[in-house]
């Protein structure tokens, strides 16, 4: 495997900056962010990175305590499912609508991370749609991401539904930098990392693995 397919899987640190505690970013996207979080600074916007860079490691685990039964799963709707009754597959497309499979997230880049604004907020975060729009406490967050992102570098892969990933309107991605990781992420690939490692429902993914990767992998917005 070549350092970028690495770096794609959520297996190569290398490219990545820590620019705060747990918190890394591929280092050539450090100048736009920075450039994107002053300007929000400017409108009395504190624009804060809730979730950045998450190693494969992190996302098996995520996976894998969804998969074996340790955390809950959850409909379209957010409504927590009696999974006793579900096929393998039935379970891995709710699985999928809220969480990448390992070796499958743009979180493994370091160019995609998800934000929000801490001064906004009067409970704790959950990373709902409706945080993000009309009424919710990210409302003014949403708007401003809608009218600037992109003079910036930058855009949201999962900003409509369509049959695939949840809409997460705080996820962003620098279009630059992404752009070229997700031209050479390909089925072989992730068929290559998901084999040599402990994944759950492993067998139903290898076999719906083509599906998987065009319904929830490549199915993402453009800039
Ligand atoms: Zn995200």
């Amino acid at each position: 495997m070549t350092p970028i397919q690495k770096l794609i899987l959520g297996l190569n640190e290398e490219p990545l900056v820590e620019i705060a505690s747990n918190c890394k970013v591929h280092h050539a996207i450090i100048n736009d962010l920075n450039k994107l979080v002053m300007a929000a600074k400017k409108d009395a916007i504190d624009l804060t990175i809730a979730s950045p860079f998450r190693s494969f490691e992190r996302q098996q685990l995520i996976w894998n305590n969804k998969a074996r039964g340790l955390r809950p799963i959850k409909d379209a709707d957010n409504n927590v499912v009696d999974t006793t009754l579900l096929s393998d597959e039935q379970l891995l497309d709710y699985i999928l609508h809220w969480s990448a499979l390992p070796g499958a997230s743009r979180h493994h880049w370091g160019t995609d991370m998800d934000v929000y604004a801490p001064s906004m907020l009067s409970q704790s975060l959950q990373l709902e749609p409706w945080e993000y729009q009309t009424g919710g406490p990210m409302e003014q967050l949403g708007d401003w991401l809608d009218d600037n992102l992109t003079s910036y570098g930058f855009f949201r892969p999962y900003s409509t539904f369509n049959n695939g990933v949840a809409i997460e309107p705080w996820h962003i991605s620098h279009i630059e930098q992404s752009k070229p990781l997700l031209e050479q992420l390909n089925i072989e690939l992730i068929e290559q990392v998901i084999t040599e490692n402990d994944i759950g429902l492993k067998n139903s993914v290898l076999a719906k693995l083509e599906s998987i990767f065009n319904q929830y992998i490549i199915n993402v917005g453009h800039p």
